[in-house]
């Protein structure tokens, strides 16, 4: 059986450590694996720009093979299911599957479905393993480590499989994680180990670093009675919100950033602050460390 890399879970604490030993490594310039021979299939059901990318240089840096499965053009138009897809991509010649599906859980069933490795490079509100790794890895570099640190993550967590997989890793490397947001955007059950905070102002005056989120209004199951300026005003960072924070507190962002929205133009540009573009730059690293857990 192929190891996968579905969620957070799929990993203990102590292989998430290594995992950002190792991408930490690989960003300071060490040789990634030599995984010539083998093929990784980019499956992207859903929109993406900084995921596939990454994923497609990190393979490229091992030394993969990789094919884009063209997800408009293919037979799914033509009603070929999901799993059917993966079987024929399996048969074709692939190692691992690179999965972003708006169902959660559907990296899930194609793993259980092929003997092929499945990383889930998000899959709707479920879970985005890579992105957890690699804002650790931001995180890390920014501060020299991990244990004792209190990070932020602020907006729409209900809908955020970004938010569920820092959630899931951050605790387990000795974070506090503070989680703030409208009401109507938390989710109802946190996992183990995350505190909500009632006030950005309060998220952002106790942490090192503020994660903040885009709110996923494609997958709002309700209208959200809160316009954008609404939204800016009690949830945007802004350099006034930040006045009451530390001196060293960082700003993360996944992406892609409704700038005006939960984020100000002065806060994302800031060099002194946002982590945005290294989050961005660490993807790579994060992902050939993935590549070689999964394929060595
Ligand atoms: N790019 C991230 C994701 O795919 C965050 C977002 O879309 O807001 O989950």
């Amino acid at each position: 059986m192929a190891r996968n890399l579905l969620g957070i879970a799929d990993l203990s604490p102590e292989e998430v450590y290594a995992l950002l030993e190792r991408a930490d490594a690989l960003a300071d310039g060490a040789t990634p694996q030599r995984l010539a021979g083998r093929l990784q299939a980019n499956l992207f059901f859903e929109n993406s720009t900084r995921t596939a990318l990454s994923f497609g240089i990190a393979a490229g840096r091992a030394g993969v093979e990789v094919v884009t499965f063209p997800t408009e053009a293919s037979s799914l138009s033509k009603g070929e299911s999901l799993l059917d897809t993966a079987r024929t991509v399996e048969a074709l010649g692939a190692d691992v599957l690179v999965v972003r599906h708006r169902d959660a859980g559907a990296p899930g069933r194609v793993a259980a479905a092929i003997g092929a490795a499945v990383i889930n490079a998000g899959d709707g509100t479920g879970e985005h393993p890579t992105q957890a790794l690699l804002d650790a890895l931001a995180l890390r570099r920014r501060f020299g480590g991990l244990d004792g640190l209190t990070v932020a993550i602020v907006g729409d967590l209900r809908h955020s499989r970004v938010a569920n997989s820092n959630m899931l890793l951050l605790p387990g490397q000795g974070v506090r994680v503070l989680a703030a947001g409208p009401t109507a955007l938390l989710p109802d059950v946190l996992p183990p180990g995350v505190e909500v905070v009632r006030s950005l102002d309060e998220a952002v005056s106790r942490s090192d670093a503020v994660m903040t989120l885009r709110v996923q209004r494609e997958r709002l199951e309700d209208a959200l009675d809160l316009s954008a300026i609404d939204y800016h005003r009690e949830w945007g960072l802004t350099a006034a919100r930040l006045a009451g924070a530390k001196p060293e507190l960082a700003v993360m962002h996944p992406g892609p950033m409704n700038r005006g929205v939960e984020i100000a133009d002065e806060v994302a540009d800031d060099p002194a602050r946002s982590l945005v573009l290294e989050q961005v730059r660490l993807g790579v690293p994060a992902r050939i460390a993935c590549l070689e857990w999964l394929l060595t």
